[in-house]
Parts: structure tokens; sequence; C-alpha cells
């Protein structure tokens, strides 16, 4: 078996123990390269299951919890997706492969423009990005089926709640710790809400307003 077979069969066996057992899930991370999401000095740590730096002091996150988010939110090929936090464009490119339709933004630029470089290398035309405040949702694109906030929240905003179907779901960490937050699952209801606790996770935080570079 080549090195790279291997390190990639290593790869899902990691993302399996860590729980991620769904299996469109794990097919569309066998298929989606983290390599190229990564740039410079950690490209050859792209299959450890760990966080790694990138651009603008960010992190793209750990690939186990990139698989569970991606399956506690139970995405369909027909739904269209929000995800705020491009950051790589790695967690937009795994749903990319589950879903119809992916919006995704982040409040720097420079993450925009190199996620869509990747994006375009890689065929993915059913994601668009945009520079923008994501804690106000994309309100042209609403209501989504599904709604995935990689960044910290204190508490779920209310933007995006309002932008989510009903039946639509939402996973977002919340929390008001930098260092520990809770994984949390809201399902719209045609009365409410519904709000599950899934795991201590670990984000940078979501900030008000566009980046420096923006
Ligand atoms: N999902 C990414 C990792 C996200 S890191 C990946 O797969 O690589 C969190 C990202 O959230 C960072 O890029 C940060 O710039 C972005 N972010 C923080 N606050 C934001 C906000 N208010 N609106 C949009 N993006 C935000």
């Amino acid at each position: 078996m080549s090195d790279d077979a291997e390190r990639k069969m290593q790869f899902l066996y990691a993302l399996r123990s860590k729980g991620v057992t769904d299996h469109a899930v794990l097919s569309a991370m066998e298929k989606i390269d983290r390599g190229p999401f990564i740039r410079g000095y950690f490209t050859d740590r792209a299959y450890d299951d760990m966080p790694l730096p990138i651009s603008c002091g960010q992190t793209i996150s750990q690939p186990s919890v990139v698989g569970l988010m991606t399956q506690a939110l139970d995405v369909s090929s027909r739904d269209k997706v929000l995800e705020v936090g491009t950051g790589s464009g790695y967690q937009a490119a795994i749903l990319s492969c589950l879903a119809r339709r992916v919006y995704t933004v982040d409040r720097h630029m420079r993450l925009v423009r190199e996620a869509r470089a990747v994006f375009d290398q890689l065929g993915l035309t059913n994601i668009t990005a945009f520079t923008a405040d994501g804690s106000f949702g994309l309100p042209d694109q609403a209501p989504f089926d599904r709604i995935l906030v990689t960044a910290a929240a204190e508490d779920p905003p209310g933007p995006l709640l309002a932008q989510l179907k009903i039946g639509g779901i939402m996973v977002v960490p919340v929390g008001q710790s930098d260092t520990v937050q809770s994984l949390i699952r809201v399902t719209r209801l045609e009365t409410g809400y519904e709000y599950d606790e899934l795991r201590p996770v670990r984000f940078v935080p979501l900030v008000e307003g566009l980046g420096k570079d923006s």
C-alpha cells in the first residue's frame, strides 16, 4: 500500500474510533483531501487528527470534530446549508458533498479568497463563499435547512435562529469561555426551538464585524 493510502486509512480509522460512524459523512471525508486547505509548514500534518493554524490567526478544526459536527447536522441531498466561519474552507467542502447548496461566510476576506481558490481547484461548484459578519446570517439566501456555526458564540445568534426553516437544524458551539464550550444542536419546531447539548468542544470565538483585511 502507498504511504498516502495508508495515511488515509489511518485517518478514517481515527474518525471512526472518535465516533464518526455515518457512512455518507465518512465517504465525504474520504473524498475531500484536507491537504489543499492547509498551507506551508503544516501541510504534512494534514492527516493528523488535530487542529492546525491557517491564515489570519485562525485554525482549521480537528477532522474528528468536523465529522461529529457534520454528523450531528444530519444533512440530506436536498438541503440548503449555511456555514458561519469558512476558515480554510474544509468544513464547507465536506458539506458540499452532502448538501444541494452550501453558503459559507467569514469575516476575513483573505480566508474567503483562499477558500474560493481551493473550491475552484477541486471543482466544488455548489459552494458560494461571502465575506460578511456571519452572526447576521445571510438574509438574501434564507431560510436554510441547516446552519453550522464553526466559531463559538455566547448564545445562538438570534438572526441565525430566525433564518432556520421549521424542521431545520443548527449546530453551534456555545459558551462564555475561550477554552471550552458546549456543542449545541438546535431544532426549529412549529412551536419554538428544542436544544440538545452534544459534547464539549473548543473553538475560536465568533467576533463582531469584519476583519481588518476586509
Ligand atoms: N470551518 C473552518 C474553521 C473555522 S475557524 C474550517 O473548516 O477550516 C473559525 C472561523 O470563524 C475563522 O475563520 C473566523 O474568521 C470566523 N469568524 C469568527 N467570527 C465570525 C463572524 N462574526 N462572522 C463570520 N466569520 C467569523
